[in-house]
């Protein structure tokens, strides 16, 4: 079976033609896969229905189903979508007035295995393909038309690259969702390479890096990767993404009470971010259950973001969405997982 939903619209027209189909039917199959009510390749209206029970017998035409499901009372809805190979991905949906934003994963498990993260505690154990990206955002779509979309589920996106370029571009697709390329965020923990070709090939989405510390010494301990890649050579990459593009970048910042937020931490922060003009997100930990780290007061996170700002650093404090539900990043699939 073709990964129906990573395909763009001129793709599903070239796959029609390639089994001697008119490329409308290519069309008309494709835009049915946007439609909440589909579920099969035969309940898409127009088609021939000896097509429909071809296509659906070679396969299933849904890349996931959900496997369980929680909503918390701020109105976020944590949904965990079961993929073919039985493999489990989250997906969160969280709405505001103004906005419907979907943090979406990219591949099931991660490999860099940050020390505060549930979703690399077990490595990874395979990227998702284009389609398996995009019908996370269709699945939340469905309860509510989608704004903002946001890589900051499971995995590295950058690890995915391919997979999560071709995703944006379905997505961008103006007969499909037809969501604008300022809508999507990029959330990574440092891949140089990818950060100079994110900028070359998508130049309108915003870049987040989650920098969590800016001394080498500190990020080694609480994100592996930066040993491959220490800071400066990230930090270059970086510059180099601000060449060609004129987008802000977020500076991402899990606050860990004991281990990123002395006075030195603060000072270092403030000065990466004035060398981007970058808007940092400071984000108070989310307790994941083996893990040393422990969650800073209110009071800690404020003093912390107060310093940062008197040295020119512009911050927001990540509000805590669906505190009563499984909410940090990989979760409920841990949680899952284990009660297996
Ligand atoms: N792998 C990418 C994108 C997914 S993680 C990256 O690291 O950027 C997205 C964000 O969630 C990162 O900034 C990460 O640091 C944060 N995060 C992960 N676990 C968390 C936790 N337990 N508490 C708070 N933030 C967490
Ligand atoms: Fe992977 Fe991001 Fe979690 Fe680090 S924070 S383990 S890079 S998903």
């Amino acid at each position: 079976m073709p990964d129906w939903f990573g395909m763009t619209l001129a793709e599903a027209k070239t796959w029609a033609t390639s089994l001697g189909l008119p490329a409308f039917r290519g069309e008309q199959l494709w835009r049915g896969l946007w439609r909440p009510t589909t579920t099969k390749v035969a309940d898409i209206p127009g088609l021939p229905k000896d097509l429909g029970a071809r296509l659906d017998a070679a396969g299933e035409l849904l890349p996931a189903v959900l496997e369980q499901e929680q909503e918390s009372r701020d109105g976020t809805v944590k949904s965990l979508l079961k993929l073919p190979d039985g493999k489990l991905v989250e997906c969160v949906g969280i709405p505001t007035a103004e906005r419907h934003t979907v943090c979406i994963s990219t591949q099931v498990g991660c490999a860099v295995g940050c020390t505060f993260c549930a979703s690399g505690q077990n490595g990874v154990e395979r990227d998702l393909t284009a389609g398996e990206i995009v019908y996370q955002v269709l699945y939340h779509h469905h309860r509510r038309p989608v704004t903002n979309v946001v890589f900051m589920g499971s995995g590295e996106p950058l690890f995915n690259y391919d997979h999560v370029i071709k995703a944006i571009r379905v997505l961008a697709e103006p007969e499909g969702l037809g969501l604008g390329r300022r809508r999507f965020t990029v959330s990574t923990s440092g891949v140089p390479k990818r950060i100079r070709q994110l900028g070359i090939d998508e130049p309108q989405v915003t870049l987040a890096f989650s920098l969590h510390a800016a001394d080498d010494e500190t990020r080694s301990k609480i994100v592996p990767l930066n040993k491959r890649w220490p800071l400066e050579e990230v930090l270059q990459a970086m510059d180099d993404y601000a060449n060609v593009v004129n987008r802000r970048m977020t500076l991402e910042y899990v606050c860990l009470s004991e281990a990123n937020m002395t006075d030195f931490h603060a000072g270092g922060l403030a000065s990466i971010a004035r060398r981007f003009h970058a808007h940092i997100n400071l984000i108070p930990f989310n307790p994941v259950t083996e893990t040393h780290h422990k969650r800073p007061s209110p009071d800690q996170v404020n003093r912390f973001g107060a310093l940062v700002e008197e040295m020119g650093g512009h911050i927001t404090i990540r509000g805590q969405r669906g505190a009563d539900i499984d909410a940090a990043c990989g979760q409920l699939r841990k949680r899952v997982l284990e009660n297996r």
